[in-house]
């Protein structure tokens, strides 16, 4: 037998290694929600209705893949796309599609570096069918997930192989830029009046699209932080915020606002890409399944929404409880 001691010790020590394995929750808690919201109202007037009557599912939903990433280790690389391992811009070595990349690849190397398109693609594939079979349940759910998978898209950072600015000593940066930065302005000064939801020809060369401009702009990211680094005295970059009675360490409002402006607009231009393709998606799926009467869906009850254990939101609310504390045991031993 085990102690028990052991075994808690055995699944923190876990959870450490996932979070140092991969530090980097694009859009934060604050983005995705924000992204999922905002898309439910550039719907048409045949799903706005339904999707409206949960927006508080669609809105709260937003996180739980990345709530996901503690207890699943396939679920990590459906966020992030490693472009750079495959060469150089436009990357013309990755074939685009999942059968012909998995041929010259192979399955593994490509779980090694991220499937955010091809599985961006599955769960647009899945939505439709949802629609198809009228399953309120699934549409929920999915619509939720799809939503912080294509928003995941659109963080720069999510196509870097330097996906927090670790190799270029800049540990840190991929939160500054999509938590930071719009848990600050988003709501007081940015513009969300974007236009409706369109037909998406083809969901396979939209989301390549989304994903080379994140590529080329993670560049941008990292150089234009660089430079401002070097330029505002060290004591203006960083403040101090009491968190659970400690002083922790973060980056300032100054340096927050300075490096957004820097940007040109960048990060409110992601969220509004993001926003409107999400809104795209949705009702993509819902015209290929040739526009169910979403007023005719059964209502939904809160136990009919996942069948799945490991989707339940107990069991995820569990793993999230445990990677806070296991972060804060972390955040002691680092002191
Ligand atoms: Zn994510």
């Amino acid at each position: 037998m085990i102690p028990i001691k052991h075994k808690i010790i055995f699944a923190l020590t876990l959870i450490l290694v996932c979070l140092h394995s991969q530090p980097s929750w694009a859009w934060g808690f604050y983005g995705h929600k924000f992204i999922n919201r905002h898309a439910i109202f550039l719907l048409p007037p045949e799903m706005i209705v339904w999707y409206k009557k949960n927006i508080d599912y669609i809105t709260n939903h937003a996180v739980d893949p990345d709530k996901r990433r503690n207890m699943l280790a396939y679920e990590g690389p459906r966020h992030y796309l490693d472009i750079d391992h495959y060469g150089k811009y436009p990357y013309p070595n990755l074939p685009r599609r999942w059968s012909d990349a998995v041929q010259k690849y192979t399955q593994d190397t490509l779980q090694a570096h991220g499937i955010v398109p091809w599985w961006i693609q599955v769960m647009q594939q899945k939505l439709t069918q949802a629609f198809k079979d009228k399953d309120a349940a699934k549409i929920l759910k999915i619509s939720a997930d799809i939503g912080h998978y294509i928003a995941d898209a659109h963080v720069p950072l999510h196509a870097s192989s330097n996906h927090n600015g670790q190799l270029t000593g800049q540990q840190g940066i991929h939160g500054f830029w999509e938590s930071s930065i719009p848990e600050l302005l988003a709501e007081k000064e940015w513009d969300f009046f974007i236009g409706p939801a369109e037909y998406i020809k083809n969901p396979l060369d939209f989301t390549w699209k989304r994903l080379l401009e994140s590529a080329i702009a993670a560049d941008t990211v990292l150089s234009v932080e660089k430079a401002l680094s070097l330029k505002v005295p060290t004591d203006q970059q960083y403040s101090f915020k009491k968190r659970n009675g400690k002083a922790v360490k973060q980056y300032s409002t100054y340096y927050t606002i300075l490096y957004n402006k820097a940007l040109q607009g960048m990060v409110e231009r992601r969220m509004q890409q993001s926003i409107y393709a999400v809104a795209c998606f949705w009702y993509t799926a819902w015209v290929n399944a040739g526009q169910p009467n979403l007023s005719l869906l059964s209502p939904l009850t809160t136990s009919n929404v996942s069948n799945n254990p490991s989707d339940s939101l107990d069991v995820m609310q569990d793993a999230w409880q445990q990677t806070k504390l296991a972060q804060r045991v972390h955040e002691e031993d680092e002191k």
